[in-house]
């Protein structure tokens, strides 16, 4: 087999989109897995939809999700440069072969003459109208003006593109890893625009140019591309590199989570969820969106999702990491339907990786985000609360959300359990815990069951018609993470002391 090189080439006009992470994700697991090359190349030569700090944005972007390249625009490598507006030179050159050896032409029509025989067709055959084998001698090109008045019109400076030249009828193969065999006749491709009057090659040239200087033995890309690939494979042939041409591998679409239709920013904005990886303000409307990373998600959880939208092992795990994505990644088992993005699993994965975490390293988010409250807390404590909170949160704010009433003791109370559950019965076990849990010096959890137990078996009152009752006192709140460990953390003095507020506040029934 060939060394695998292989390409994430976003263009940089906006952010990077979650399926373009994807995208890239599965160049990366390609290249590991074969010991292969991975690259990034900024295809930057549509100069119009050129965004700032878009190329940084999809940096950063890999970069925290942990995709490493081994080579790109800022890394160098053999092929460089890796960005295609710095390699404008090399790609005349290729255009200006396939002129020489009959497969591409000069073409003159101005935007007028282009409508025009739009419009003709229109009219005549009702058909999408293109320039291609049927209508290219009708218009002005190379190929229907003299030799002569081609120089000249050049010489002068005269603005034209360079297309190629599509055979009439012919079909075109490619092998998909993906798809299996794709043939397209190549009446259904047009004269596609190689170079334009910018002298700036199109994405079509340039990234079979580069995808041929560069060695890349895999082009792995988004469905979207499926169409444009015949015209590669053309083009590849009529430079005469058909035998290197690369491996295609085009990706099933990423779906609405219902399934129906391709996801769109709009859809994730609607449903409440990122699309984006990494926050990202639009340079035109300034308008932040919230990316997967500044909502909570985890690098680690997120590649784990994103592998297995389209991908699967074949197996029944469902947890994987990145080492083990690398070993047990195959093109092979990639599908072709479209891939439901289902941000329920993408919360649950985010949860399984959370719980994997120590307390400890718990702790750490949750004593990032007391400090941005000002709240003091020491780490032993913390891991404390990062310990009974684990099962319950989806994010690592969760806990400072989940947990704010460990550190602020409740002014109001969940009105219902206070209307349900505060009675006498209550009253008189509270009373009593209040008044024991006092004079305790280290209120283990155990310590606080067997108190609570004692209490209620002394004033014959089940434990389970108070529960509700206590946790509202000691809380606020009717949920919550279990009661005990709960009072161990909060420590004797500020249990009797809620517990104390809580019978003033709500009186003694
Ligand atoms: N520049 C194209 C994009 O933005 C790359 C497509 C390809 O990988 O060939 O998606």
């Amino acid at each position: 087999m060939r060394e695998v090189r292989v390409r994430f080439a976003p263009s940089p006009t906006g952010a990077l989109h979650i399926g373009g992470v994807r995208t890239a994700l599965y160049n990366f697991l390609l290249a590991r897995k074969h010991q292969g090359k991975m690259i990034l190349r900024i295809e930057d030569t549509d100069q119009n939809r050129y965004v700032l700090g878009a190329e940084e944005y999809i940096k950063e972007a890999l970069s925290w999700v942990g995709i490493e390249l081994d080579e790109g625009p800022d890394i160098g490598g053999p092929y460089a440069p890796y960005r295609q507006s710095e390699r404008k030179t090399i790609y005349s050159e290729y255009a200006k072969r396939l002129i020489e050896n009959g497969h591409a032409y000069y073409a003159f029509d101005n935007t007028e003459e282009l409508e025009a025989m739009r419009n003709r067709l229109k009219e005549k055959k009702g058909a999408n109208p293109q320039y291609d084998s049927t209508t290219r001698m009708e218009m002005k090109n190379s190929l229907t003006l003299s030799k002569e008045e081609v120089d000249k019109r050049i010489k002068a400076g005269d603005h034209f593109v360079i297309r190629l030249k599509v055979p009439a009828s012919e079909e075109v193969e490619l092998n998909d890893l993906i798809r299996g065999k794709v043939v397209v006749h190549s009446s259904q491709i047009d004269d596609k625009v190689l170079m334009k009057s910018d002298g700036m090659p199109t994405y079509h040239l340039a990234n079979v140019v580069d995808d041929y200087l560069m060695k890349i033995s895999h082009v792995i890309r988004g469905e979207e591309w499926l169409p444009s690939a015949p015209l590669h494979v053309l083009t590849y042939r009529y430079l005469g590199w058909e035998k290197e041409m690369p491996a295609f591998a085009h990706l099933p679409l990423l779906l609405k989570p219902d399934g129906n239709g391709k996801l769109s920013k709009r859809d994730a904005d609607q449903m409440g969820f990122p699309i984006f990886p990494l926050n990202w303000t639009d340079p035109k409307t300034n308008e932040l969106a919230e990316g997967f990373k500044e909502r909570g998600y985890l690098p680690e959880a997120l590649i784990n999702f994103l592998a297995f939208l389209g991908w699967n092992p074949g197996t029944e795990q469902e947890l994987f990491s990145v080492e083990e994505l690398i070993s047990a990644f195959e093109l092979e088992r990639i599908g072709k339907a479209g891939a439901k993005f289902d941000i329920q699993k993408a919360k649950w994965y985010n949860q399984q990786y959370l719980r994997a975490k120590t307390d400890e390293e718990l702790a750490r988010y949750l004593l990032h985000d007391l400090k941005e409250l000002g709240i003091v807390c020491d780490k032993e404590k913390a891991a404390s609360i990062a310990n009974a909170l684990r099962e319950r949160i989806t994010f690592p704010s969760d806990m400072i959300e989940l947990g704010r009433f460990f550190f602020i003791a409740p002014e109001t109370f969940d009105e219902k359990i206070a209307a349900k559950k505060w009675n006498d019965e209550a009253v008189a076990v509270i009373s009593s815990l209040k008044d024991e849990i006092a004079i305790i010096e280290n209120l283990t959890a155990e310590a606080a069951a067997s108190i609570l137990e004692q209490v209620t078996a002394r004033l014959a009152i089940p434990q389970g018609k108070i529960m509700q009752a206590l946790r509202m006192a000691l809380t606020g709140g009717a949920s919550g993470p279990d009661l005990m460990i709960t009072m161990a953390i909060l420590g004797n003095h500020e249990v009797s002391t809620r517990l104390d507020y809580a019978l003033k506040t709500l009186g003694r029934k």
